[in-house]
């Protein structure tokens, strides 16, 4: 990331800490401490140290407060499931073009949005409503509901599917919206407990991804392989 870059995140960092959190979350989500608390239980032990991890909830907290905050695959909004699959793909190949061009800062940047999406995808969805925190689930090859697929206000039980956003878009009287549906807050109880919990178990999994891919990335040998594990965590670092 260059000089200039880096100042316009200083810039955003600062805004995002004091704009009120209802002008930031266009999106709606796990709000930022949510977001910070799941990441930071998730990454505990793999080798970042405070630093890295204060770039990752950056990266994290930018999807709701900028561009990002109205790109429903950004938050795994509107049913959009291959799309966002599609995007955390995306963010793995970009932390590794990251690294490979020396450039550590944005390799982390990068990981959080994805963490992001990640993380969205429980508060967003209904997976916790149909499934317990040990069932698996493979983020990075989703695909979309059918068309006609019914979300069940009441209980939520049913197929996947997410909440449509802005909630003033409901494309059907048999999908929900966002409001009905999320749970990016304690307001919702054990709901939200389950949505948090899942969420930290996939976020490890989603880091876990990352550090399989620099193992086996094409183009890399063993060396290289080496030396960009060791740019992403460098030994030694506190944690
Ligand atoms: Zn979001």
């Amino acid at each position: 990331m260059n000089k200039t870059a880096k100042c316009a995140w200083l810039l955003c960092g600062v805004l995002v800490f004091w704009c009120p959190r209802g002008l930031v979350l266009q999106a709606g989500a796990f709000d930022f401490s949510t977001h910070r608390r799941i990441t930071e239980t998730a990454l505990a032990g793999l080798g970042f140290d405070a630093d890295s991890i204060a770039l990752v909830n950056q990266g994290n907290i930018a999807v709701d407060a900028f561009d990002d905050a109205t790109v429903p695959e950004a938050h795994f909004d509107s049913e959009t499931f291959s799309k966002g699959s599609e995007r955390l793909r995306d963010k793995l190949g970009g932390v590794l073009d990251s690294l490979d061009e020396n450039d550590r800062d944005f390799a982390l940047d990068t990981l959080g949005r994805g963490l992001h999406t990640v993380q969205d995808f429980f508060s967003h969805s209904n997976f916790v409503e149909n499934n317990s925190v040990d069932t698996p689930i493979d983020l990075l090859n989703l695909q979309d509901p059918p068309a006609d697929l019914v979300c069940d206000r009441a209980t939520f039980k049913g197929g996947l599917t997410s909440g449509y956003y802005p909630d003033n878009k409901r494309p059907s009287e048999i999908k929900c919206v966002h409001a009905e549906l999320n749970k990016d807050n304690d307001l919702t109880g054990e709901r939200y407990s389950l949505a948090v919990a899942k969420a930290t178990v996939e976020t490890r999994h989603y880091v876990e991804s990352l550090l399989k891919a620099i193992g086996t990335r094409p183009g890399w040998d063993a060396p290289r392989r080496a030396e960009m594990l060791k740019l992403l965590l460098p030994p030694g670092a506190p944690n």
